[in-house]
């Protein structure tokens, strides 16, 4: 097949999204930008970034920052081990690399967070390294060209379309050529549905569009079937202010601050109890509507309650969080996303 290289990187040029990290494209800021956009999509991970960049412009910022606040700059986007690599990773660049990221892949990949596909991208859009980043938007974009009918969750598959993508790569524009295959991911060879092939640049290229089998690839088994686990939350609230308590220091939603949370669908009465358990005088508990969140392997199935309560001290482990403390300094999942909102309506 004769390069790709030019077609692509013309149709680059026009059509590339004008991003932030695009526009003031320096090293922390495509590391930033790219670990966010790992799990989450442009629209919702821009304001973000932009809120994070002001709030922790430098490395040395985000290595100097306190967990509670880069808990907040995260809160919503999920996945919060990123946050907390994302960090480690600073404090690991101010003290062995004097605060500057490595250039290369070999260095980077050792920082927390940082696997082959993001240090690729960092060494290539940043320091102009002649080296592949290829993700999920690449791998469709290369088995459709390349009409490869291999399972792209094998590694042998994605090393092999990662190769074929890379020995395309011109040397004099490494990064621009990885970006310009990922937004041709993004915007024209899409995912669920048939891909916008009429403005592709290498339409006249692909070997699926030529066999009409567009749609027929990229090949992926199909996901392992994801556990499911019920859960009662209380949102006690008192005088203004919700209960909450901290997560557990390490596993899912590490360190993050929830209501009071009973395994289960439990009944009013089970709620009474395990608020007198705590110390609380419990009004009757009102019902709230049904939520579910959906983790990548895990989902949760939640019923909640209201539940009124005599102002005390907050029990051991827990705080009273009213309306700003909520909107300011104590980070709650996205999980909760439903019962967030009954709480601003009644805090
Ligand atoms: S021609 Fe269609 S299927 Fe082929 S790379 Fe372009 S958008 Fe994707």
């Amino acid at each position: 097949m004769e390069s790709i290289a030019p077609a692509l990187l013309r149709w680059y040029d026009q059509n590339k999204r004008v991003l932030p990290f695009r526009t003031v494209s320096t090293p922390y800021r495509v590391w930033v930008s790219e670990i966010m956009l790992q799990q989450t999509r442009v629209a919702a991970a821009l304001p973000y970034f932009e809120r994070f960049m002001q709030a922790l412009p430098t490395v040395k910022d985000l290595a100097e920052c306190p967990q509670k606040t880069l808990d907040k700059l995260w809160e919503g986007l999920g996945y919060y081990s990123r946050a907390r690599n994302l960090q480690k990773a600073a404090q690991k660049v101010m003290a062995e690399y004097g605060g500057v990221l490595p250039s290369q892949v070999k260095e980077l990949v050792k920082l927390p967070g940082i696997g082959p596909y993001t240090a690729g991208a960092i060494a290539s859009i940043s320091f102009g390294e002649p080296v592949p980043a290829v993700d999920g938007n690449v791998l469709r974009v290369a088995s459709r060209l390349f009409l490869d009918t291999g399972d792209v969750t094998r590694p042998d598959v994605r090393s092999r379309l990662t190769k074929a993508i890379h020995a395309m790569q011109p040397p004099d524009r490494p990064g621009d050529y990885n970006q310009a295959l990922m937004e041709l991911g993004a915007l024209v060879c899409v995912p669920g549905g048939p891909p916008l092939c009429q403005a592709c640049p290498l339409a006249h290229q692909c070997a699926a569009l030529a066999a009409g089998r567009q749609t027929q690839v990229p090949v992926k088994a199909a996901p392992k079937a994801r556990r499911t686990q019920d859960w009662t939350v209380v949102l006690a609230v008192a005088d203004g202010a919700v209960l909450l308590n901290q997560r557990p220091a390490e596993g899912l939603l590490a360190g993050l601050w929830q209501p009071v949370l009973l395994p289960g669908h439990v009944d009013e009465a089970a709620v009474t109890a395990a608020l007198q358990k705590l110390g609380l005088r419990a009004q009757p508990p009102q019902p709230l509507c049904k939520a579910k969140h959906v983790f990548s392997h895990l989902e949760w199935h939640m019923t909640g309650y209201l539940v009124p309560v005599a102002p005390a001290a907050a029990p051991a482990g827990h705080v009273w969080a009213d309306r700003a403390m909520l909107d300011g300094v104590y980070a709650v999942p996205g999980a909760f996303r439903a019962f967030r909102q009954v709480l601003k309506k009644c805090l």
